[in-house]
C-alpha cells in the first residue's frame, strides 16, 4: 500500500514538473494561492439544472484548490469556463474545448452538461466518486487542462441503469456515475411477470380453468401462473386489459410489459406445443402472442412499445418468428454462469451458448434487445458473488453483439451486501466505457474507499475470485441464484478472507469511516461462516454480535435475502452465537 502511494506521489509530481515547464501547453483554469482567473458561465436565463451543474463545478474546484470561481451569467471580466446545452451531440454526450482562454464543456442537453462537469473532475482532476456520501477529492495547485483539448465523449450504452439503492434512491450520485435510469416502463405493467396482472388468477381462474397454462396433463391457477398463449378468449382479455391501462397513462407511459410469470410452468397444451415444437423453443408461442397483442396496440398507439421477456425457457429464440417493429425484448442472464466472462465459462449452456442466443436475438429485433443482467447471488446477498472481471468481460461481449439498453440488477431494497459499492463503482464506469481496462479502477477504488486497509481488501477480494479465475477447482457454476454452501465458493477461502479482513480492521481502526467500510465486507463474510459452521468459537460470536448491532442500526443491511424465511433463519442462528449457544 505505502508502494503504491509512493508511486502515485511521484507520478503526480511528474504532471506537475511538465506543467510548469510546459505550462503554454495548458490552460490554468484555477491556482491555488491566487485569485480566480476564470468564471463559470452559463447562458441567461438558464435553467436552475444548469445553474446546479456550475455550482457543482465550482464547489468542487474550491475543494480542490481554494480558489473561489464565481457563477456568472452574462459578461464579465474574466475568462469563462462556459457550460452550454449543445443539442445534436448525441444522447447523454459531452464535449470539452477549449477557445482561446475560455474553456467549454457542451452537453447534447442538461443532464448531459452535468454528466461533463463530474467526468471534468474525475479524469482532469483526479477526483472520484465512492459513494453519495463518500467523493474523493485531493487538494491539487493547479486545475487546468490542455490548450488543444476538444474531445467529444459518448457512452457505450444509451440506457445505463443500475437497481442499486445507493443509484436509484441517490439521483445526486448517479449523476456523479454518468447512470440514467430513463424508465419509460409503465410502473404497473413493469418490464418482468405481467402475465397474472393482466389476467389474474383469482378473477377468471375458477370459471375459465382453460385459459392458465396445461402442466403435467393439469391446469395451474396459482399466483404466479403461465397463461394458454394460444386461446383466442386469452388474447382478446389481455388486449383488452392492456388497452385499458394504456388509455390510462398514454402518452406519459409509453412502454408496457406483456411477459411470463417468474415460474417456469409453461403451457404444454396441444397447440401451444405444435408452435413451440415449430419454433424449437417455448418462445415461440411466447412471442406469437406478444406479436399479436402488440399488432392490436399499434392499431391505437402507433408509438407504443409492448415489451416481452426472454428469460428461463424463452431464452433460446425462435427458429423463424420475428418480434414485430414494437415489440422490445427484455433478454436476462438469469441461468448464466458468473465466475468468469459468458465467452470464457467452462459451462457453455451457461455461457457462450447464452451469447450465441444473444447475438441471435440482436439479428432478429434489429440491436433492440433490452439487456437484463444479475450482479449478485438473490437468495443470499450477503454471500459472495465474486464476478468482478465476469461484469467487465459480459458488458463487452453485450456491446459487441449490439446491444444498447443494459440494467444492472443489484440488491434494492437492501444495502451494505457483499461487494456492492465495488460493483456499483465498477459498473457506472464500465457502462460508460467497458472497454477501459479494470486493474485503474480496482487501485483507485481499493485506495481511496478502504485508505490504510485497501491492500487487505485486495487480497481479500482477489482471493475470492482466484478460486474460479485461477484455482479452477471447482465444477459448479457461480449463478445468481446459487445456494449458500454451493461448493463454487470453498469454505476454505471465507476462513482465509477473515485473517484479510481482520488486518484491514485493524489498518484503519482510527478512521470511522474506513473502518465502516471495511466492516460491511466483513460481515458477508463472517455471515457466510456463521452459517456454514456447526457451532460457534468466540471469534464467531463476537463476530455474530457485530452483524446485529449493525442489523439494528441499519435495517437495510438486515434485508439479506429475498425470502423472509432466509432472513429469519439468519437472524436467529446470529442471535444464538452472540450468545454462545
Ligand atoms: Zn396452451
Amino acid at each position: 500500500m505505502r508502494k503504491e502511494m509512493r508511486i502515485g506521489t511521484l507520478i503526480m509530481a511528474g504532471m506537475l514538473c511538465t506543467s510548469a515547464f510546459g505550462e503554454d501547453q495548458y490552460l490554468v483554469l484555477a491556482r491555488r494561492g491566487e485569485a480566480a482567473t476564470h468564471a463559470i458561465r452559463v447562458q441567461e436565463g438558464a435553467s436552475s439544472n444548469l445553474v446546479h451543474a456550475a455550482r457543482e463545478l465550482s464547489r468542487y474546484i474550491r475543494q480542490l484548490t481554494d480558489v473561489d470561481v464565481p457563477l456568472a451569467s452574462g459578461e464579465t471580466a474574466l475568462h469563462a469556463i462556459c457550460l452550454a446545452v449543445k443539442p445534436g451531440l448525441g444522447r447523454d454526450a459531452f464535449r470539452f474545448r477549449t477557445a482561446g482562454d475560455d474553456f467549454h464543456i457542451e452537453g447534447d442537453d442538461e443532464r448531459a452538461v452535468l454528466f461533463g462537469v463530474y467526468d471534468f473532475l474525475e479524469n482532469y482532476c483526479d477526483c472520484d466518486w465512492l459513494t453519495p456520501d463518500q467523493d474523493f477529492v485531493p487538494h491539487q495547485d493547479l486545475v487546468q487542462v490542455p490548450r488543444d483539448l476538444d474531445r467529444l465523449c459518448k457512452p457505450a450504452f444509451a440506457i445505463r441503469d443500475c437497481y442499486y439503492s445507493d443509484a436509484r434512491e441517490r439521483p445526486d450520485f448517479a449523476a456523479k456515475l454518468k447512470l440514467n435510469e430513463d424508465d419509460p416502463f409503465d410502473q404497473w405493467l413493469w418490464k418482468c411477470h405481467t402475465f397474472t396482472r393482466l389476467m389474474p388468477p383469482e378473477k377468471y381462474f375458477k370459471e375459465h380453468p382453460e385459459y392458465y397454462a396445461l402442466v403435467k396433463g393439469e391446469r395451474k391457477g396459482e399466483w404466479n401462473a403461465n397463461l394458454c398463449l394460444t386461446n383466442p378468449d386469452v388474447l382478446r382479455i389481455v388486449t383488452s386489459n392492456l388497452l385499458d391501462r394504456i388509455a390510462k397513462v398514454y402518452p406519459e407511459k409509453k412502454v408496457f410489459g406483456v411477459s411470463q410469470s417468474d415460474c417456469w410452468d409453461h403451457c404444454e397444451c396441444e397447440s401451444c406445443t405444435a408452435i413451440d415444437r415449430r419454433e424449437e423453443s417455448p418462445a415461440g408461442s411466447n412471442l406469437a402472442f406478444v406479436n399479436a397483442v402488440a399488432e392490436a396496440v399499434a392499431k391505437k398507439y402507433p408509438d407504443v412499445i409492448v415489451e416481452t421477456l426472454a428469460y428461463q425457457y424463452t431464452v433460446k429464440p425462435p427458429k423463424h418468428l420475428r418480434p414485430r417493429d414494437n415489440v422490445m425484448v427484455c433478454l436476462c442472464t438469469d441461468q448464466c454462469d458468473f465466475s468468469r466472462p459468458l465467452t470464457e465459462s467452462r459451462f457453455h449452456s451457461r455461457g457462450r451458448y447464452f451469447v450465441d442466443d444473444l447475438r441471435t436475438w440482436c439479428a432478429i429485433t434489429g440491436n433492440r434487445v433490452h439487456l437484463w443482467d444479475y450482479t449478485m447471488n438473490f437468495q443470499y446477498k450477503l454471500h459472495a458473488f465474486p464476478n468482478i472481471y465476469s461484469l467487465k468481460g459480459n458488458l463487452e461481449t453485450f456491446l459487441d453483439c449490439g446491444v444498447t439498453e443494459v440494467f444492472e440488477q443489484g440488491p434494492l431494497p437492501s444495502r451494505h451486501q457483499a461487494g456492492e459499492t465495488l460493483k456499483l463503482y465498477l459498473l457506472g464506469h464500465l457502462l460508460w466505457n467497458p472497454r477501459q481496462p479494470l486493474k485503474p479502477l480496482l487501485s483507485r477504488f481499493y485506495n481511496r474507499y478502504y485508505g490504510e486497509a485497501g491492500l487487505w481488501m485486495r487480497r481479500y477480494m482477489e482471493e475470492l475470485h482466484a478460486v474460479s479465475r485461477v484455482r479452477n477447482e471447482t465444477e459448479v457454476p457461480l449463478m445468481m441464484w446459487g445456494v449458500l454452501d454451493s461448493p463454487a465458493l470453498p469454505t476454505d477461502l471465507f476462513e482465509h478472507g477473515a485473517i484479510w479482513l481482520e488486518k484491514a480492521a485493524e489498518a484503519v481502526k482510527d478512521d470511522p469511516v474506513k473502518s465502516r467500510n471495511v466492516r460491511w465486507e466483513r460481515n458477508a463474510n463472517d455471515y457466510t461462516r456463521i452459517m456454514r459452521s456447526e457451532k460457534p468459537t468466540p471469534e464467531l460470536a463476537a463476530a455474530a454480535a457485530r452483524i446485529l448491532e449493525d442489523w439494528k442500526n441499519f435495517p437495510d443491511a438486515a434485508r439479506i435475502s429475498e425470502s423472509s424465511s432466509i432472513c429469519d433463519e439468519a437472524r436467529t442462528k446470529l442471535e444464538q452465537y452472540a450468545a454462545g449457544l
